[in-house]
């Protein structure tokens, strides 16, 4: 079992891990990360740092995205992590992996990947929310093959991943919104 060790946040604090690929982040992963908030003092979003999935966005470049998001809400933190995610939790003072249910095909490997991960460490519990009715069919893989074709993904991504998606596929991009990542 992975020794706990203090890391980011207080013992006081509920905090929950939200761990994934977030490449890029969507409005479905931040519809779970604002309701995530309604529940835990902290939720510490934990971009996985995985060189087998090969990603468009760096890990830099999502991170410095969804702190942009999140650059107003003192309580959601951004990370990476390579390894096993309970080595990683075990760094934080988390007690709860947050994870987002979309269909009952997330199902199956979700089970497996909760059942694991308690295995592993038996006082992590992992707390699954349904998606929202707007987001069920968003991710991040639809996305960007929706994206690399020149499809709209506006209201499914924030704006600011609307560019960085337009700028990796080098669609126009509106001047004004060239410049810097703020919205
Ligand atoms: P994706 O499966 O879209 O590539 P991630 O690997 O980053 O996303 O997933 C991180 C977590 O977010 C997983 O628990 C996943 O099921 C959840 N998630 C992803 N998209 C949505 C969505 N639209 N609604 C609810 N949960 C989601």
């Amino acid at each position: 079992m992975p020794q706990r060790t203090k890391g980011m946040g207080s013992d006081m604090e509920n905090v929950a891990i939200y761990a994934g690929s977030f490449d890029p982040i969507t409005y479905g992963h931040i519809d779970i990360i604002e309701r995530g908030l309604a529940i835990f003092d902290k939720v510490i979003v934990a971009i996985a740092n995985n060189m087998e999935k090969r990603s468009l966005f760096t890990v830099e470049e999502r991170l410095q995205m969804i702190r942009d998001i999140f650059k107003e809400t003192p309580n959601v933190v951004v990370d990476s992590f390579k390894g096993l995610l309970v080595n990683y939790v075990a760094k934080t003072n988390a007690k709860v992996i947050l994870r987002g249910l979309r269909a009952t095909s997330d199902f199956e490997y979700e089970f497996h990947m909760a059942s694991m991960n308690r295995s592993l460490d038996t006082h992590l519990d992992t707390l699954f929310m349904m998606t929202s009715k707007d987001y069920f069919f968003v991710s991040s893989r639809t996305i960007k093959e929706v994206a690399s074709l020149g499809g709209a993904v506006d209201g499914l991504v924030p704006d600011l991943v609307v560019r960085r998606l337009k700028e990796k596929f080098k669609l126009p991009v509106p001047k004004r919104k060239q410049i810097g990542w703020d919205d």
